[in-house]
């Protein structure tokens, strides 16, 4: 049996990294794919743990080389996911899940159409400031600058939603875990056949509503909060003064 390829991808802070090691917990034959990246180790990151972690020559080497099924340049650094990932969840039958940002989904898509994708959303940009915030007090370095443009980045990220299957709104944690676990168990069963033994209805249920096509309602409360799709077309700026400090 092939495994399904899922893309994941969020503006930074969204929650991506807290779903995908909590979905992990959850269903098993699910590998995550360990990118590579020229960006420096940020709290307790491990090499070989969160990241692979290489300077830029290196990375340049492997782009040569042909190492990388995806590559994009993220923040002002290198991010890439190597084929041998890939490579290795086939062999072991295993589903693989790709943490990219759109850039790099776009090119998977390309390669790839099969592959499921899904697109994180933060509920409000007050609160992806805040959790990118909290997350950065935690590692212990508050880096304003680094913050200011990851915020900067999101309405952005946001606007190419409509390139993914499904869409999450990263709410309430433990819901869209459920929701993430509902789409890999529906996959499975639609794509493979895979039995769902526990409430299987529920799930099917649960992730067709999370299916981009069926989303507009619930995702036009976001959307206007960071000033997408607005009716006459201008970008607000959503990270303004007026949100109150956290
Ligand atoms: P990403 O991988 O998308 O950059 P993280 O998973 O690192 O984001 O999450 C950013 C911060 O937000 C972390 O401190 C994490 O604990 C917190 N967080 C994630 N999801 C939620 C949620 N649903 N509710 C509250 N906090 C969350
Ligand atoms: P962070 O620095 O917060 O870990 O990640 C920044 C961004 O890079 C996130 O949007 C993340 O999804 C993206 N990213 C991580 N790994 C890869 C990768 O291998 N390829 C691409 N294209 N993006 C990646």
């Amino acid at each position: 049996m092939a495994g399904i390829l899922f893309i994941i991808s969020a503006p930074s802070g969204s929650g991506k990294s807290t779903l995908v090691s909590e979905l992990r917990k959850q269903v098993s034959n699910v590998d995550f794919s360990i990118s590579w990246t020229t960006r420096p180790p940020r709290g307790s990151e491990e090499n070989g743990r969160e990241y692979y972690f290489a300077s830029r020559e290196e990375f340049e080497r492997m782009r040569d080389e042909g190492m990388f099924l995806e590559y994009a340049e993220v923040f002002g650094n290198y991010y890439g996911t190597s084929r041998q990932s890939l490579e290795e969840a086939r062999r072991q039958g295993h589903d693989l899940l790709l943490d990219i940002d759109v850039q790099g989904a776009a090119q998977v898509r390309k390669a790839l159409p099969e592959a499921v994708s899904i697109f994180v959303m933060p509920p409000t940009p007050k609160v992806l400031r805040t959790r990118l915030r909290n997350r950065s007090r935690a590692e212990g370095v508050v880096n304003e600058a680094e913050l200011y443009r990851r915020l900067s980045e999101a309405s952005k990220e946001i606007e190419n939603y409509r390139d993914y299957s499904y869409i999450l709104v990263n709410d309430i944690l433990d819901r869209t875990v459920a929701q993430l676990e509902a789409i890999v168990l529906a996959e499975r069963y639609y794509r493979n056949g895979e039995p769902i033994a526990f409430r299987s209805s529920r799930v099917l249920e649960v992730a067709a509503a999370c299916r981009q096509a069926n989303s507009q309602e619930r995702l036009k409360p976001v959307l206007e909060a960071f000033g997408i799709g607005t009716s006459n077309g201008q970008q607000q700026l959503p990270f303004g003064d007026d949100l109150d400090d956290d």
